[in-house]
Protein backbone atom coordinates (compact mmCIF):
# COMPACT_ATOMS: atom_id res chain seq x y z
CA UNK A 1 0.00 0.00 0.00
CA UNK A 2 1.40 3.41 -1.11
CA UNK A 3 0.65 6.04 1.21
CA UNK A 4 1.62 9.90 1.74
CA UNK A 5 2.27 10.68 4.94
CA UNK A 6 3.08 14.13 6.78
CA UNK A 7 6.95 14.07 7.71
CA UNK A 8 6.63 17.90 9.07
CA UNK A 9 4.94 20.65 9.72
CA UNK A 10 4.66 23.39 7.48
CA UNK A 11 6.19 27.53 8.64
CA UNK A 12 4.30 29.32 5.52
CA UNK A 13 3.18 27.92 2.65
CA UNK A 14 3.79 23.81 2.23
CA UNK A 15 6.49 22.46 0.32
CA UNK A 16 6.59 18.98 -0.83
CA UNK A 17 9.35 18.08 1.99
CA UNK A 18 6.21 18.48 4.01
CA UNK A 19 5.24 15.15 2.62
CA UNK A 20 6.70 11.73 2.40
CA UNK A 21 5.35 8.64 -0.04
CA UNK A 22 5.78 5.37 1.80
CA UNK A 23 4.78 2.14 1.09
CA UNK A 24 3.88 -0.52 4.08
CA UNK A 25 2.03 -3.79 3.98
CA UNK A 26 -1.62 -4.17 4.21
CA UNK A 27 -3.25 -5.81 7.02
CA UNK A 28 -5.47 -8.70 7.24
CA UNK A 29 -8.99 -7.55 6.78
CA UNK A 30 -11.34 -8.61 10.04
CA UNK A 31 -14.49 -9.79 9.89
CA UNK A 32 -17.07 -6.93 9.67
CA UNK A 33 -14.42 -4.88 7.36
CA UNK A 34 -13.51 -4.04 4.29
CA UNK A 35 -10.62 -3.22 1.77
CA UNK A 36 -11.22 -0.26 0.33
CA UNK A 37 -9.38 0.82 -3.23
CA UNK A 38 -9.38 4.75 -3.36
CA UNK A 39 -10.00 5.65 -6.95
CA UNK A 40 -10.50 9.33 -6.67
CA UNK A 41 -9.19 11.28 -3.47
CA UNK A 42 -10.43 15.10 -3.09
CA UNK A 43 -8.01 18.06 -2.42
CA UNK A 44 -9.78 20.53 -0.11
CA UNK A 45 -8.19 24.08 1.24
CA UNK A 46 -9.12 22.70 4.86
CA UNK A 47 -5.89 20.12 5.19
CA UNK A 48 -3.65 22.97 5.19
CA UNK A 49 -5.07 23.75 8.64
CA UNK A 50 -4.72 20.16 9.78
CA UNK A 51 -1.25 20.12 9.10
CA UNK A 52 -0.73 22.32 11.53
CA UNK A 53 -1.03 22.00 15.26
CA UNK A 54 -2.47 25.40 15.96
CA UNK A 55 -6.11 24.94 17.99
CA UNK A 56 -8.81 24.68 14.98
CA UNK A 57 -12.27 22.86 15.03
CA UNK A 58 -10.63 19.91 14.13
CA UNK A 59 -7.26 17.70 15.41
CA UNK A 60 -4.69 17.88 13.31
CA UNK A 61 -2.62 15.02 11.18
CA UNK A 62 -0.02 13.67 13.61
CA UNK A 63 3.48 13.28 12.09
CA UNK A 64 4.13 10.19 10.28
CA UNK A 65 -0.08 9.87 9.82
CA UNK A 66 -1.19 9.54 6.64
CA UNK A 67 -2.57 12.49 5.33
CA UNK A 68 -6.41 12.96 5.47
CA UNK A 69 -8.99 13.35 2.63
CA UNK A 70 -12.03 12.60 1.31
CA UNK A 71 -12.14 9.76 -1.09
CA UNK A 72 -14.62 7.76 -3.79
CA UNK A 73 -13.42 4.21 -3.06
CA UNK A 74 -14.40 0.40 -4.55
CA UNK A 75 -14.63 -1.97 -2.37
CA UNK A 76 -11.97 -4.54 -2.87
CA UNK A 77 -12.57 -7.65 -0.62
CA UNK A 78 -15.88 -7.27 1.93
CA UNK A 79 -15.97 -9.75 5.43
CA UNK A 80 -19.00 -7.03 5.89
CA UNK A 81 -22.74 -7.81 4.99
CA UNK A 82 -23.63 -4.12 4.51
CA UNK A 83 -20.86 -3.98 1.16
CA UNK A 84 -20.17 -6.63 -1.24
CA UNK A 85 -16.87 -6.25 -3.71
CA UNK A 86 -17.12 -3.61 -6.55
CA UNK A 87 -19.74 -0.94 -4.84
CA UNK A 88 -19.07 2.55 -4.64
CA UNK A 89 -18.69 4.29 -1.45
CA UNK A 90 -17.51 8.00 0.04
CA UNK A 91 -15.07 7.62 2.78
CA UNK A 92 -12.37 9.53 4.71
CA UNK A 93 -9.54 7.23 3.68
CA UNK A 94 -6.69 9.79 3.01
CA UNK A 95 -4.12 10.22 0.51
CA UNK A 96 -3.33 6.36 0.17
CA UNK A 97 -4.19 3.43 -2.51
CA UNK A 98 -6.40 1.21 -0.12
CA UNK A 99 -7.49 1.21 3.51
CA UNK A 100 -9.36 -1.24 5.72
CA UNK A 101 -12.76 -0.14 7.14
CA UNK A 102 -15.00 -1.43 9.76
CA UNK A 103 -17.66 0.66 8.00
CA UNK A 104 -18.22 3.27 10.38
CA UNK A 105 -18.62 6.45 8.36
CA UNK A 106 -18.83 5.34 4.92
CA UNK A 107 -21.53 6.42 2.52
CA UNK A 108 -22.77 3.75 -0.01
CA UNK A 109 -22.78 5.49 -3.36
CA UNK A 110 -24.35 2.56 -5.50
CA UNK A 111 -22.65 0.54 -7.97
CA UNK A 112 -23.22 2.14 -10.70
CA UNK A 113 -21.99 5.93 -10.89
CA UNK A 114 -21.64 8.10 -13.91
CA UNK A 115 -19.38 10.39 -12.27
CA UNK A 116 -18.39 9.14 -9.15
CA UNK A 117 -15.85 11.51 -8.23
CA UNK A 118 -18.29 14.02 -8.43
CA UNK A 119 -19.31 12.75 -4.65
CA UNK A 120 -16.50 14.77 -3.55
CA UNK A 121 -17.53 17.86 -5.35
CA UNK A 122 -20.68 19.38 -6.41
CA UNK A 123 -22.95 16.45 -5.35
CA UNK A 124 -20.69 16.17 -1.91
CA UNK A 125 -18.73 17.96 0.94
CA UNK A 126 -18.04 21.54 -1.43
CA UNK A 127 -21.30 21.58 -3.17
CA UNK A 128 -23.20 21.10 0.08
CA UNK A 129 -21.07 23.57 1.70
CA UNK A 130 -21.83 26.41 -1.27
CA UNK A 131 -25.97 25.18 -0.95
CA UNK A 132 -25.85 25.80 2.92
CA UNK A 133 -23.64 29.04 3.60
CA UNK A 134 -25.11 30.86 0.26
CA UNK A 135 -28.90 30.01 1.59
CA UNK A 136 -28.71 29.36 5.06
CA UNK A 137 -26.63 32.34 6.08
CA UNK A 138 -26.77 34.84 2.94
CA UNK A 139 -30.39 34.42 2.32
CA UNK A 140 -30.32 35.96 -1.29
CA UNK A 141 -33.49 37.72 -2.60
CA UNK A 142 -34.52 38.06 -5.99
CA UNK A 143 -32.59 40.92 -8.02
CA UNK A 144 -29.86 41.60 -5.00
CA UNK A 145 -26.28 41.43 -6.14
CA UNK A 146 -24.16 38.07 -4.62
CA UNK A 147 -20.33 38.13 -4.91
CA UNK A 148 -17.74 35.24 -4.61
CA UNK A 149 -14.17 34.66 -4.96
CA UNK A 150 -12.58 31.59 -5.95
CA UNK A 151 -15.79 31.55 -8.12
CA UNK A 152 -14.41 29.01 -10.73
CA UNK A 153 -13.41 26.75 -7.54
CA UNK A 154 -15.33 23.85 -5.59
CA UNK A 155 -17.13 26.01 -3.94
CA UNK A 156 -17.66 29.23 -5.23
CA UNK A 157 -19.03 27.68 -8.65
CA UNK A 158 -22.09 26.13 -7.02
CA UNK A 159 -22.93 29.50 -5.02
CA UNK A 160 -22.73 31.25 -8.21
CA UNK A 161 -24.84 29.13 -9.92
CA UNK A 162 -27.50 28.73 -7.06
CA UNK A 163 -27.21 32.47 -6.67
CA UNK A 164 -28.59 32.62 -10.49
CA UNK A 165 -31.44 29.93 -9.54
CA UNK A 166 -32.43 32.15 -6.97
CA UNK A 167 -32.82 35.52 -9.15
CA UNK A 168 -29.60 37.32 -7.73
CA UNK A 169 -26.89 39.53 -10.19
CA UNK A 170 -24.08 37.28 -9.64
CA UNK A 171 -20.38 38.88 -9.51
CA UNK A 172 -17.68 36.27 -9.36
CA UNK A 173 -13.90 36.82 -9.05
CA UNK A 174 -10.84 35.07 -9.89
CA UNK A 175 -7.18 34.52 -10.94
CA UNK A 176 -6.92 34.99 -14.30
CA UNK A 177 -8.94 35.95 -17.19
CA UNK A 178 -9.24 32.75 -18.62
CA UNK A 179 -10.90 31.18 -15.20
CA UNK A 180 -13.06 35.00 -15.57
CA UNK A 181 -14.01 33.82 -19.21
CA UNK A 182 -15.35 30.41 -18.04
CA UNK A 183 -17.03 32.16 -14.86
CA UNK A 184 -19.38 34.20 -17.50
CA UNK A 185 -19.51 31.69 -20.01
CA UNK A 186 -19.81 28.34 -18.32
CA UNK A 187 -21.54 29.15 -15.01
CA UNK A 188 -23.56 32.31 -16.29
CA UNK A 189 -22.44 34.51 -14.02
CA UNK A 190 -23.40 38.28 -14.88
CA UNK A 191 -19.81 39.48 -14.16
CA UNK A 192 -16.57 37.65 -12.79
CA UNK A 193 -13.17 39.80 -12.18
CA UNK A 194 -9.66 39.07 -12.23
CA UNK A 195 -8.03 39.51 -9.18
CA UNK A 196 -4.62 39.86 -10.27
CA UNK A 197 -5.69 42.99 -12.18
CA UNK A 198 -3.97 46.12 -10.80
CA UNK A 199 -7.39 48.21 -11.19
CA UNK A 200 -9.52 45.05 -9.44
CA UNK A 201 -11.51 47.16 -6.80
CA UNK A 202 -12.01 49.88 -9.20
CA UNK A 203 -13.54 47.08 -12.08
CA UNK A 204 -15.19 44.85 -8.97
CA UNK A 205 -16.99 48.49 -8.05
CA UNK A 206 -18.10 48.61 -11.61
CA UNK A 207 -19.59 45.46 -11.63
CA UNK A 208 -21.65 45.93 -8.56
CA UNK A 209 -23.74 49.25 -9.57
CA UNK A 210 -25.94 48.79 -6.79
CA UNK A 211 -23.37 47.51 -3.91
CA UNK A 212 -23.03 44.20 -2.30
CA UNK A 213 -26.15 42.18 -0.79
CA UNK A 214 -24.47 39.35 -0.19
CA UNK A 215 -20.32 38.21 0.13
CA UNK A 216 -19.88 35.12 0.31
CA UNK A 217 -16.53 35.01 1.76
CA UNK A 218 -13.98 32.36 0.75
CA UNK A 219 -10.59 33.68 0.95
CA UNK A 220 -10.30 37.23 2.79
CA UNK A 221 -7.14 39.33 1.79
CA UNK A 222 -7.21 42.11 -0.74
CA UNK A 223 -10.61 40.30 -2.23
CA UNK A 224 -12.28 41.15 1.66
CA UNK A 225 -10.74 44.72 1.75
CA UNK A 226 -12.24 46.01 -2.20
CA UNK A 227 -15.65 44.30 -1.16
CA UNK A 228 -16.01 46.15 2.34
CA UNK A 229 -16.90 49.48 0.90
CA UNK A 230 -19.56 48.54 -1.67
CA UNK A 231 -21.53 46.33 0.95
CA UNK A 232 -25.05 47.63 1.38
CA UNK A 233 -26.85 48.05 4.28
CA UNK A 234 -28.03 44.85 5.74
CA UNK A 235 -25.43 42.69 4.03
CA UNK A 236 -24.95 39.24 4.58
CA UNK A 237 -21.44 37.62 4.44
CA UNK A 238 -20.97 33.81 5.34
CA UNK A 239 -17.37 33.13 6.35
CA UNK A 240 -16.68 30.07 4.53
CA UNK A 241 -12.97 30.19 4.45
CA UNK A 242 -10.11 32.35 4.05
CA UNK A 243 -7.72 30.51 1.56
CA UNK A 244 -5.22 33.84 0.94
CA UNK A 245 -4.51 33.77 4.77
CA UNK A 246 -3.94 29.97 5.25
CA UNK A 247 0.01 30.17 4.71
CA UNK A 248 0.41 32.90 6.92
CA UNK A 249 2.55 33.09 9.74
CA UNK A 250 1.83 36.19 11.17
CA UNK A 251 -0.61 39.27 11.03
CA UNK A 252 -0.31 40.75 7.55
CA UNK A 253 1.63 44.18 7.50
CA UNK A 254 -0.12 47.85 7.17
CA UNK A 255 -2.12 49.78 9.34
CA UNK A 256 -4.67 48.19 11.83
CA UNK A 257 -7.77 48.05 9.92
CA UNK A 258 -9.69 46.09 12.39
CA UNK A 259 -11.65 49.35 13.50
CA UNK A 260 -12.95 50.10 10.00
CA UNK A 261 -14.13 46.71 9.94
CA UNK A 262 -16.04 46.82 13.40
CA UNK A 263 -17.32 50.39 12.04
CA UNK A 264 -18.67 48.68 9.05
CA UNK A 265 -20.71 46.03 10.81
CA UNK A 266 -22.22 48.38 13.52
CA UNK A 267 -23.50 51.09 10.74
CA UNK A 268 -24.29 49.50 7.77
CA UNK A 269 -25.62 47.07 10.32
CA UNK A 270 -23.84 43.69 8.95
CA UNK A 271 -24.44 40.18 9.96
CA UNK A 272 -21.11 38.44 9.51
CA UNK A 273 -21.56 34.24 10.21
CA UNK A 274 -18.52 31.60 10.25
CA UNK A 275 -19.81 27.85 9.30
CA UNK A 276 -18.36 24.41 9.68
CA UNK A 277 -20.40 22.96 7.32
CA UNK A 278 -20.82 19.05 9.33
CA UNK A 279 -20.71 20.75 12.37
CA UNK A 280 -23.61 23.57 11.56
CA UNK A 281 -25.81 21.36 8.98
CA UNK A 282 -24.53 17.92 9.26
CA UNK A 283 -28.44 17.02 9.59
CA UNK A 284 -29.85 18.52 6.24
CA UNK A 285 -27.24 16.78 3.93
CA UNK A 286 -30.44 14.77 2.28
CA UNK A 287 -32.65 18.13 1.85
CA UNK A 288 -28.84 19.45 -0.09
CA UNK A 289 -28.54 16.03 -2.16
CA UNK A 290 -32.76 15.97 -2.92
CA UNK A 291 -32.68 19.48 -4.33
CA UNK A 292 -28.93 19.30 -5.96
CA UNK A 293 -29.43 16.30 -8.03
CA UNK A 294 -31.93 17.64 -9.92
CA UNK A 295 -30.37 20.80 -10.69
CA UNK A 296 -26.87 18.42 -11.89
CA UNK A 297 -29.06 16.29 -14.34
CA UNK A 298 -30.58 19.61 -15.99
CA UNK A 299 -27.76 21.16 -16.47
CA UNK A 300 -29.09 24.64 -14.45
CA UNK A 301 -25.52 23.77 -11.87
CA UNK A 302 -22.46 22.95 -14.27
CA UNK A 303 -19.54 21.26 -12.68
CA UNK A 304 -16.13 22.09 -13.47
CA UNK A 305 -13.10 19.53 -12.33
CA UNK A 306 -9.31 19.41 -12.15
CA UNK A 307 -7.91 15.87 -12.27
CA UNK A 308 -4.84 15.03 -11.31
CA UNK A 309 -3.49 11.62 -12.23
CA UNK A 310 -1.69 9.74 -9.86
CA UNK A 311 -1.00 9.47 -6.05
CA UNK A 312 2.31 10.83 -5.86
CA UNK A 313 1.39 14.00 -7.41
CA UNK A 314 -1.04 14.61 -4.53
CA UNK A 315 1.45 17.13 -2.70
CA UNK A 316 2.32 18.75 -5.47
CA UNK A 317 -1.22 19.39 -6.84
CA UNK A 318 -2.66 20.40 -3.07
CA UNK A 319 0.16 23.05 -2.56
CA UNK A 320 -0.61 24.88 -5.87
CA UNK A 321 -4.35 24.84 -5.20
CA UNK A 322 -3.50 26.96 -2.48
CA UNK A 323 -2.35 29.40 -4.49
CA UNK A 324 -4.83 29.02 -7.57
CA UNK A 325 -3.16 26.29 -9.72
CA UNK A 326 -6.47 24.35 -9.88
CA UNK A 327 -9.16 25.46 -12.55
CA UNK A 328 -12.08 24.04 -10.99
CA UNK A 329 -12.42 21.25 -8.27
CA UNK A 330 -9.69 19.35 -7.80
CA UNK A 331 -9.24 15.57 -7.42
CA UNK A 332 -6.28 12.98 -7.64
CA UNK A 333 -7.14 9.71 -9.39
CA UNK A 334 -5.26 7.12 -8.00
CA UNK A 335 -6.51 4.28 -9.12
CA UNK A 336 -8.73 3.14 -12.45
CA UNK A 337 -12.85 3.01 -11.89
P1 LIG B 1 -11.08 26.06 -4.62
O1 LIG B 1 -11.29 24.98 -5.63
O2 LIG B 1 -11.84 27.30 -4.76
O3 LIG B 1 -9.51 26.36 -4.55
C1 LIG B 1 -8.98 27.44 -3.84
C2 LIG B 1 -8.98 28.71 -4.71
O4 LIG B 1 -8.76 29.84 -3.89
C3 LIG B 1 -7.87 28.79 -5.71
O5 LIG B 1 -8.13 28.07 -6.87
C4 LIG B 1 -7.80 30.28 -5.98
O6 LIG B 1 -8.70 30.61 -7.03
C5 LIG B 1 -8.33 30.91 -4.70
N1 LIG B 1 -7.29 31.68 -4.02
C6 LIG B 1 -6.16 31.20 -3.46
N2 LIG B 1 -5.44 32.21 -2.95
C7 LIG B 1 -6.12 33.34 -3.20
C8 LIG B 1 -5.90 34.72 -2.91
N3 LIG B 1 -4.78 35.13 -2.26
N4 LIG B 1 -6.82 35.63 -3.29
C9 LIG B 1 -7.93 35.24 -3.94
N5 LIG B 1 -8.20 33.95 -4.24
C10 LIG B 1 -7.30 33.02 -3.88
O7 LIG B 1 -11.32 25.48 -3.16
P2 LIG B 1 -12.73 25.05 -2.51
O8 LIG B 1 -13.84 25.42 -3.40
O9 LIG B 1 -12.59 23.65 -2.08
O10 LIG B 1 -12.79 25.95 -1.18
C11 LIG B 1 -13.17 27.31 -1.24
C12 LIG B 1 -13.19 27.88 0.17
O11 LIG B 1 -14.21 27.22 0.94
C13 LIG B 1 -11.88 27.67 0.96
O12 LIG B 1 -11.61 28.83 1.71
C14 LIG B 1 -12.22 26.51 1.88
O13 LIG B 1 -11.41 26.50 3.02
C15 LIG B 1 -13.67 26.82 2.17
N6 LIG B 1 -14.46 25.68 2.68
C16 LIG B 1 -15.09 25.84 3.89
C17 LIG B 1 -15.89 24.86 4.40
C18 LIG B 1 -16.60 25.08 5.69
O14 LIG B 1 -17.19 24.17 6.23
N7 LIG B 1 -16.59 26.30 6.22
C19 LIG B 1 -16.06 23.56 3.71
C20 LIG B 1 -15.41 23.52 2.40
C21 LIG B 1 -14.63 24.54 1.93
P3 LIG B 1 -8.41 31.83 -8.07
O15 LIG B 1 -7.25 31.38 -8.91
O16 LIG B 1 -9.65 31.98 -8.81
O17 LIG B 1 -8.06 33.01 -7.21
Amino acid sequence: NRRIVLQSRPDGAPTPENFRLETETLPEVPDGSVLLRTVYLSMDPYMRGRMSDAPSYAPPVGLDAVMVGGTVCRVEQSKSDAFNVGDWVLGYSGWQDYCVSDGQGLVPLGNELDRPSWALGVLGMPGFTAYMGLLDIGQPQPGETVVMAAATGAVGSVVGQVAKIKGCRVVGVAGGSEKCRVGTDEFGFDACIDHHAGDFADQLAAACPDGIDVYYENVGGKVFDAVLPLLNTCARIPVCGLVAHYNDTELPEGPDRLSLLMQTILVRRLTMKGFIIYQDYGDRYEEFLETMQPWVQQGRVRYREDVVQGLENAPEAFIGMLEGGNFGKLVVQVGDE
